[in-house]
């Protein structure tokens, strides 16, 4: 026997499921199909949901892995290229030119090497920061890299290194720029000092740099506010007992700092050009006013650096100058250095071509201090030698005389007059004039002096 009740009618007429047989079966009873079966659905509902959820999950790990791994890809690439291209100019570093050079000679077939050297490359540095430097660096790799890198390969060699070392001190408040520039100069001084693979940047070098930061300020005021003036001190002929000439020597008018001082900062810095220029005119200045007083106009001896090279426009500068204040030319001397004429012959062979056609003499300064080769003076078209303070003091003693004997006699053969510097002494003027040397310049006669002075002591 079977009994089956409608669960929703029995529910309709209130009837208790209690008073129905206890076998009984009922359709439409979803409350009860709930409470039987709700384990069932709830696992599977849980089950399904675990599913959709492991799929989720899986999904975005590979998703993310497949990222990852492209990411990873790219800074391989990324770290491999810094490994084996120079920073700076992108290219690659010798090592791969190496490899190159190595697989070109493998397929046997012609091919050429170029080494490019950047001449002067330190000028650059020096004169317009070493952020001037580098980028030049990077200007000539991009034009280099513009050629055809199927037929060329530019690679950027520097087998031959030098190192500037910073040990930074503990709790230091120095800036970055600071530390680099430090080991700049670091890596300046171990490049200039030539022999030493190394050089630690050290307390007195930091007292230099800020004491040329100081001269820079004091030059660049001054060069603003006239703070220049022009001293002259006289050269005197040995032959005549009188005036040969005057040399123009630099002073800074609100300091005591000497020219040797701040005349290699401005070389250094680019102010060189100007003051060259401010000199000039002083110079020229002093000699019309002389002339314009009715003193005999006397030879003007003018300074010109080798960083001054680069103001191609001086010699007309200097031409005009000569025509306003109508001085001749021939009374100008432009007393030079060696360090002119090593390693930039165009410049100087151009420079010396123009105050030639000027008509303005030229003086070799300094003679006896660095390379000073005999051989220069031979191609050189200076009228006059200097003969420098250190060689007089070194040679002219006893014993060692016939050296300066010797070159006044070479510079005369040369059919050149000579002046020699620094003279301080009664006995050092005695002797050379024993020697036959023709002018002579120092404290002994007279210590450089104010343009007004020099009208009294003209008289
Ligand atoms: P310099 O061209 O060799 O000038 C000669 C230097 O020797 C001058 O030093 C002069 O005052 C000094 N002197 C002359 N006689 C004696 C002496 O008897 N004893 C001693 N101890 N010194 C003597 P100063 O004026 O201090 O100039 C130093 C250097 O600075 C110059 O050496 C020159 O290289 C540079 N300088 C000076 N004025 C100028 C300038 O207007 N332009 C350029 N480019 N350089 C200049
Ligand atoms: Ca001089
Ligand atoms: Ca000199």
């Amino acid at each position: 026997n079977e009994y089956r009740f409608d669960f929703s009618v029995a529910k309709k007429f209130n009837l208790d499921s209690d008073s129905f047989p206890r076998n009984a079966e009922w359709i439409n009873n979803f409350h009860g199909f709930w409470r039987t079966n709700y384990r069932t659905i709830v696992s599977l509902l849980l089950i399904l949901l675990g599913g959709i959820l492991l799929v989720v999950v899986l999904a975005i790990l590979t998703l993310r892995s497949r990222i990852i791994q492209k990411e990873l890809k790219i800074s391989r690439k990324q770290l491999e290229f810094m490994v084996s291209h120079d920073f700076l100019t992108g290219l690659p570093k010798i090592q791969t030119a190496h490899q190159i050079i190595s697989e070109m000679i493998c397929t046997g077939n012609r091919f050429s090497v170029v080494k490019i050297n950047i001449n002067n490359f330190k000028g650059i540095n020096n004169a317009y920061t070493h952020s001037c430097g580098d980028a030049v660096l990077a200007r000539i790799a991009s034009l280099l890299m513009e050629l055809d890198q199927n037929e060329y390969f530019v690679a950027r060699f520097d087998i031959n290194t030098k190192m500037g070392i910073f040990n930074v001190p503990v709790e230091s408040t120095l800036s970055d720029d600071d530390v680099l520039s430090a080991v700049n100069y670091a890596l300046y001084v171990a490049k200039a000092g030539g022999k030493y693979k190394y050089v630690f940047f050290t307390s007195e070098m930091q007292e230099k740099i800020r004491n040329t930061q100081e001269v820079v300020k004091i030059l660049e005021e001054a060069c603003e506010n006239d703070g220049f003036e022009a001293f002259f001190q006289p050269q005197i002929d040995l032959e005549s007992g009188g005036i040969f000439g005057y040399e123009s020597l630099c002073r800074l008018k609100n300091h005591t700092i000497s020219p040797a001082h701040f005349i290699p900062v401005a070389e250094n810095n680019g102010f060189i050009t100007k003051i060259g220029r401010i000199m000039t005119e002083k110079v020229v200045m002093q000699m019309a006013a002389m002339r314009d007083e009715g003193l005999p106009l006397r030879q003007f001896a003018i300074n010109y650096s080798a960083g001054q090279i680069v103001d191609t426009g001086y010699v007309a500068f200097l031409r005009d100058l000569l025509e306003k204040y109508d001085i001749p030319p021939e009374m100008i001397e432009i007393e030079i250095t060696e360090s002119l004429y090593l390693g930039k012959d165009q410049d100087s062979a151009s420079l010396f071509r123009q105050l030639e056609e000027l008509g303005v003499g030229l003086a070799l300064d300094d003679f006896g201090t660095g390379y000073s080769s005999i051989s220069y003076l031979t191609y050189l078209p200076v009228g006059v030698v200097k003969i420098d303070k250190t060689m007089v003091d070194i040679y002219l003693h006893d014993g060692k005389d016939v050296l300066i004997k010797n070159i006044i006699n070479m510079v005369h053969s040369l059919g050149m007059k000579l002046i020699a510097e620094g003279i301080e002494e009664e006995w050092q003027y005695q002797k050379l004039k024993n020697f036959n040397c023709d002018v002579i310049q120092g404290y002994y006669f007279s210590k450089p002096m104010r343009g007004c002075d020099v009208k009294k002591f003209s008289v």
